[in-house]
């Protein structure tokens, strides 16, 4: 049986992704401008799609074929976007609303470990420094009495789940942080943190190392699905494989899977230019630190060291908008840069007058019950699409899942991963836009200065 689909929409990323631009040592790939042939194909060059190629050169070497293509630069899209915590602990456990059961979170735990320790042997077989993979650990911080109360929750949860915490007091966070900003803390240790931009360069250029084709700026615009050989049509060539591994994250809709159930939504960042030497020393404060607040709707907060050349710097993360359209328009981003400049004001008021050289927005999918979109959804074509937000560990994990599926069919870690129900259908239109985004506001809102 032969299927076409042609694509409906191509990732757009606003504003030019921070961490990419500083990175210095980035590689490029090669357009497919070409035709080629190959036994794997995997579309998207994200987490998903590094988990994909690298589990799949684990299980069959260099027997076969191997070809990633991303439609915008390696690292320009998400993928070097996001706040770079990969984040072994799920994430909700610090909400104030946590109700999730012991056992799916023990999993869940083991689940990403499983990931980060992939993430982990990459950045150690490639030979990345610390500034692009770290076990740094993280914070979770706070400074009003609504995220006291979440962080204790969090320790309470924590204890429970048998994972050790540190708490930290108003002293311990100025010493740390510089900023005095923050009340009460909690460090966790096993949190791996990465510059996001860097860490994706250096992955795919170890990948084509081994064999791995990886073509940039060659979006699949169709494909056709045949029952020996699936052809995807790219700008300006053709590949020509047996096995397809779609890791596109939200954009899976855009070829026509996962309809009625996937949300768009976007968050963003500001990153301010290289502090100078006397602007460092009044912040104080250790090198490079991470901080998650206690309250989901506040803000990320990082502060990254020189590594070669690219400036010690202050980055923020805020402020998010479901955007069903899959664009995020110029309003979003001038409503987060104002979020952003005084979430920056109120906790470094000895940086003043320190501008944003960077800022952008990028995309998250999410389903209504946190599935991911993943499975077998044609013949020999593998969705490992959708990673409900904490997409550096979980698309990690989708990818190499996908592959232990496509090839093994059954393992006990695909096992534990396949505990979840059918993603949910979304409330329609205008409905969802609405309700959604009055939500977040409202939310947002009741972060305080958290936000
Ligand atoms: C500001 C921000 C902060 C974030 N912070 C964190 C964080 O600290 N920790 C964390 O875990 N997550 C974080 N995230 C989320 C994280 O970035 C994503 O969940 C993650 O990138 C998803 O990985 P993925 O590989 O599934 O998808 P993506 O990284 O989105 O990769 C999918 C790729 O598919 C490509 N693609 C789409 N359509 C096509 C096509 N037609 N042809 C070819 N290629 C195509 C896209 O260009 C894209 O590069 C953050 C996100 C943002 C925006």
């Amino acid at each position: 049986m032969v299927k076409t689909i042609k694509t409906k929409r191509l990732p757009k990323d606003p504003g030019p992704a921070g961490w990419n631009e500083i990175y210095k040592d980035k590689s490029s790939f090669p357009a497919l401008d070409t035709d080629i042939e190959v036994d794997w194909v995997i579309v998207g060059g994200g987490f998903a799609g590094l988990g994909a190629a690298k589990r799949l050169l684990q299980l069959l070497g260099s027997k076969e074929r191997i070809a990633v293509i991303e439609a915008r630069g390696i690292a320009q899209g998400p993928a070097g976007r996001n706040s770079g915590f990969m984040l072994d602990l799920p994430h909700e456990l610090n909400s104030d609303t946590y109700a999730g059961s012991k056992e799916q979170d023990l999993r869940q735990i083991r689940l990403n470990r499983e990931a980060i320790t992939m993430a982990e042997s990459i950045a150690q077989q490639y030979g990345m420094d610390k500034a692009l993979f770290s076990r740094s650990g993280k914070i979770t911080a706070s400074a009003t009495d609504r995220g006291y109360r979440s962080i204790e929750t969090y320790a309470r949860h924590l204890t429970a789940l048998g994972e050790p915490y540190e708490l930290l007091g108003a002293d311990d966070l100025h010493s740390l942080l510089g900023t005095e900003f923050y009340r009460k803390g909690l460090r966790t240790a096993r949190t791996a943190m990465i510059q996001p931009a860097g860490y994706i360069h250096s992955a795919y250029k170890g990948l084509v190392s081994e064999g791995v084709q990886v073509y940039e700026c060659s979006p699949v615009v169709e494909m056709t699905l045949n029952d020996d050989v699936h052809t995807l049509i790219c700008a300006n060539g053709v590949v020509r494989a047996k096995n397809v591994i779609m890791a596109v994250n939200g954009h899976i809709q855009s070829f026509g899977f996962f309809k009625q159930s996937l949300l768009h939504i976007f968050t963003y960042s500001s990153m301010t230019r290289a502090l100078k030497n006397h602007e460092l020393k009044a912040l104080g404060g250790i090198e490079n630190w991470g901080v998650l607040p206690a309250d989901p709707m506040g803000s990320t907060i990082r502060k990254i060291s020189d590594h070669a050349g690219s400036g010690h710097r202050i980055v923020v993360r805020n402020h998010a908008t479901l955007n069903q359209s899959m664009e995020a328009s110029e309003g979003n981003l001038k409503d987060a840069a104002r979020l952003q400049d005084r979430s920056f004001a109120r906790r470094f008021p000895m940086l003043k007058g320190v501008d944003m050289e960077y800022r952008w927005g990028g995309r998250l999918c999410l389903t209504y019950n946190s599935v991911p979109a993943f499975g077998e959804i044609e013949n020999r074509v593998w969705s490992a699409c959708c990673q409900n937000g904490l997409g550096t560990v979980k698309g990690m994990l989708s990818g190499m899942m996908a592959v232990d599926k496509a090839v093994l069919g059954d393992t006990e870690l695909l096992n534990e991963f396949l505990i979840y129900q059918a993603p949910k259908r979304l409330p329609p239109e205008p409905f969802l836009s609405v309700g959604a985004n009055a939500t977040l506001k409202w939310k947002e809102w009741l972060s305080g200065i958290e936000l």
